[in-house]
């Protein structure tokens, strides 16, 4: 049997590897377009920032190791430019030389990727503009933001105060986890950095009030946000500086612009092999990455998949995903019955010291189908035992069925064991938990590490009391505009207070019960929640109609959206 692999990165070069490893006798060829085969693109900003500082460190496997520990017959600068799915067979350009050559295959997988998005605006090719996709981008980002700028050109070896260099400032286009990982790098390396970006939150997966602070945490480190506001276009200033045009006429001058404006599936080759794509624009591939030709199967960042949760079509371009779908498609090759599951779309970002995670459906996604059998909650536990020095919270929002108690889907950001939480969560998402599993779940836990009601059992509690009915929950949006409960010290109050809110504290609470409306609903609230849900449990069984205001003051500060209405 003889399989050709087009692209040699995650997806492909994960099957190529699995391939030898169940059949000894295939005769197997992976042609990467690129000079590298096997290399880590998520490492590529932080090469860029000077925290992986060798270029070779991000080589993890070359085309020696395929072709010396796999026998695979691996080709760098080779670009696969037709099929024809007829004659099975693949031509393949030399990129040094030009010559074509033409390859017969039994199997073809397609693991291409996605390129970076480049929409034609004024100015896109300036020099100074650059993406970040691949080891030769990061190699040129490189050797720009060394050069330094024009006027400073050849000053680096002087001393004295020529030295001095004046900070340089970097635009970054797009807020997603590329253009995010970039900016941070940049900061590190001394640059003023603005993101552009033409939403109205960054990280578009996040629901909005979620994202509301990750972008104070990067304002707090100095990265300057233009949301709501999309790039027109680059115009060549003196000196060599670039400015950012936006749409609403804004100028953001520029030494370096990384455009990071998203990614869309490579479809090239298989629409010159007829192959069926998907209404996402991905090729469109069965649980075992079978495309609609039963000899060809793509993977990766290519491809469509199925949402675990919603079981809608998406497009999930992420590493993991990729790896697995090469490793199913290798076994399906060769006869095994593996099949993917479907992607929730589990993803980390680390920045400055702090993490956003998350896993499964968003409310917004939710939203968006129409779904309204789902509760969430917002919850800020501690990242391990509050008695043990290091503990940072953790804010969290999970989202469940109403109906069922299903869990649905999490997000989380925090400084300490953010991933951990939403690991052990995605766990249980593919694993069809409901939130009383979450309860339920047995953790490790020392003082330094969790506590004895992990963040992770915290959330499937708060979510059970909810569905059971002993802690009936309400949210800032409707709770606002009602009887508003404040059960916190009054020291508390001087910090921060909700001017229309009543002041009882909880201890004073059962002698000043004659205070409260026996005619409205009661929207409880304290900090983050906890001390709510106690007042509210004393309220419910004096006969009063009293409800829980999720996360507290703290979920107030970040559900007030960008237009200042509350989520
Ligand atoms: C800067 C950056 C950071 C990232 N960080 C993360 C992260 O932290 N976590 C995460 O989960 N994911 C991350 N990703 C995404 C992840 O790298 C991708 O999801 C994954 O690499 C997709 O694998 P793939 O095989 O589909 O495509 P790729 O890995 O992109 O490989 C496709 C390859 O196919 C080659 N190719 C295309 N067409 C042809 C052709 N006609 N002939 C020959 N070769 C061809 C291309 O040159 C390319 O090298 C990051 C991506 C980038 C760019």
């Amino acid at each position: 049997m003889k399989v050709i692999i087009i692209g040699g990165v995650a997806g492909g070069a994960s099957c190529a590897a699995r391939l030898r490893r169940l059949d000894e006798k295939a005769e197997i060829l992976m042609v990467e377009r690129g000079p590298y085969v096997s290399y880590a693109n998520c490492g590529l900003p932080y090469h860029i920032g000077g925290v992986i500082e060798k270029e070779s460190s991000l080589l993890v496997a070359s085309e020696r190791t395929f072709r010396e520990q796999f026998n695979v017959d691996c080709r760098v600068n080779c670009e696969a430019i037709k099929i024809s799915p007829d004659k099975k067979t693949v031509d393949l350009r030399n990129v040094k030389t030009g010559k074509v050559t033409t390859e017969s295959y039994d199997k073809l997988v397609l693991s291409p990727g996605a390129p970076s998005i480049r929409p034609p605006l004024p100015g896109i090719d300036l020099p100074g503009i650059f993406e970040v996709r691949t080891v030769p981008d990061a190699r040129t980002i490189r050797e720009w933001i060394e050069t330094g700028s024009l006027f400073l050109s050849g000053m680096d070896s002087y001393s004295g105060f020529q030295t001095v260099r004046p900070k340089t400032r970097a635009v970054v286009i797009g807020g997603g986890f590329i253009g995010l990982e970039t900016a941070e790098n940049l900061v590190h390396r001394g640059f003023d950095v603005a993101i552009v970006e033409m939403g109205d939150q960054v990280l578009a997966p996040l629901d909005q009030e979620m994202a509301r602070i990750v972008e104070g945490y990067v304002e707090k480190h100095g990265i300057r946000l233009a949301l709501g506001d999309g790039v027109a276009g680059f115009k060549q200033a003196a000196n060599g500086v670039i400015d950012v045009e936006t749409q609403s006429g804004k100028i953001y001058p520029a030494d370096v612009v990384i455009l990071s404006l998203g990614v869309r599936p490579d479809t090239t080759l298989a629409k010159t092999a007829g192959l069926e794509i998907g209404q996402r624009g991905g090729i469109r591939v069965d649980e075992q990455m079978r495309t609609s030709n039963p000899d060809i199967f793509a993977v990766g960042d290519a491809v469509e998949v199925k949402d675990f949760v919603t079981g809608e079509w998406s497009l999930i371009a992420l590493a993991g995903p990729a790896n697995r779908q090469g490793r199913i498609a290798a076994d399906v090759i060769t006869g095994r019955d593996s099949r993917f599951r479907g992607s929730q779309g589990t993803s980390i970002i680390g920045l400055f010291g702090a993490a956003a995670a998350w896993t499964g459906a968003s409310e917004k996604t939710l939203n968006r189908l129409g779904d309204k059998d789902y509760e969430k909650i917002y919850l800020y536990p501690n990242s391990h035992a509050g008695y043990y020095p290091g503990a940072r919270p953790i804010a969290m929002k999970v989202i469940f069925r109403k109906s069922d108690g299903r869990f649905l889907g999490a997000q989380a950001l925090g400084e300490d064991n953010v991933d951990k939480r939403i690991s052990a969560l995605a766990m249980a998402l593919q694993m069809g938990a409901t939130i009383y599993d979450l309860e339920e779940a047995e953790l490790c836990y020392a003082p330094q590490f969790g506590s004895a009601k992990d963040p992770v059992n915290f959330s499937g509690m708060v979510a059970a009391g909810v569905l059971r009915g002993d802690m009936p929950l309400s949210h800032w949006k409707t709770a606002k505009a009602g009887f508003l409960l404040d059960v916190r010290e009054p020291a508390e109050l001087a910090v921060e207070s909700v001017p229309e809110a009543v002041h009882i504290p909880i201890g004073q609470l059962r002698a000043r019960l004659a205070e409260l409306p026996r005619d409205r609903e009661i929207h409880v609230i304290c900090r983050s929640g906890q001390r709510a849900y106690y007042a509210t449990r004393m309220l419910l069984q004096k006969g009063f109609n009293a409800k829980t205001v999720s996360g507290g003051l703290l979920s107030l500060a970040h559900n007030y959206l960008l237009d200042g209405s509350l989520n």
